[in-house]
């Protein structure tokens, strides 16, 4: 886990957002290998092991599955999701991880892939995160994001993580959120751009003639 995207993690306990306490026990290269991450308000603990940040309540071996990587559609990905410069960090769900590395070769963007296949391991630019389900980060944190089909909660968290005009993408067996307008699609998946965020609250004043 690269040690400047920490602060972009969020405990996944349904309470108000903090920032996690970082313990690192072996850091190589401003990763950190081995470590611990604590939330000040619920008090859990979250291991970091072989780089790999674990907020599962029962962690234990991931299903064994391979993906296989695809050059092409890496190229795609770094054009929708509009990763043509350094700033940020982009978030990948799901399968999509497993063009990561290929991903993390042509574009400069630091990348986290959130419960991606059992294979795709941590490296430079590529942090990898274990989830139960909802998207362990802070909202608005993400520049762009490539969904998964992981369920409601899950595409919900993760559009709540991206960014106002942050881009979306997800495969078409994904319903395009309310909070973003669809910018493209082909038969395997749509583009989108997350919209500002809006206030919990929209009161609409009518005058009442008396
Ligand atoms: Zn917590």
């Amino acid at each position: 886990m690269f040690i400047e995207l920490v602060d972009a993690l969020r405990c996944p306990v349904p309470h108000e957002e903090s920032w996690l306490v970082a313990a690192a026990v072996r850091m190589e290269a401003r990763h950190i290998v081995e470590g611990t991450l604590g939330c000040p308000v619920c008090s859990a603990e979250y291991p970091i092991r072989d780089g790999v940040v674990d907020f599962r309540r029962d962690g234990g071996p991931v299903a064994t599955t391979h993906v296989a990587s695809d050059a092409e559609l890496a190229m795609r990905l770094a054009a929708l999701l509009n990763l043509a410069d350094a700033q940020g960090f982009a978030v990948l769900l799901g399968e999509w991880g497993a063009q990561a590395h290929e991903l993390a070769s042509i574009v400069e963007t630091p990348l986290v892939v959130v419960d991606p296949p059992a294979d795709v391991v941590g490296a430079p630019g590529v942090s990898v995160v274990r989830s139960d389900g909802d998207v362990p980060l802070a909202s608005g944190a993400a520049r762009a994001m490539a969904i998964d089909d992981g369920g409601d909660s899950r595409v919900a968290s993760a559009v709540r993580a991206t960014r106002a005009k942050g881009r979306v993408v997800a495969p078409v067996s994904v319903s395009v959120p309310a909070e973003v307008t669809e910018l493209a699609r082909d038969d395997r998946m749509w583009v989108g751009e997350r919209g500002a965020a809006v206030s919990p609250l929209v009161s609409l004043h009518v005058r009442r003639s008396t």
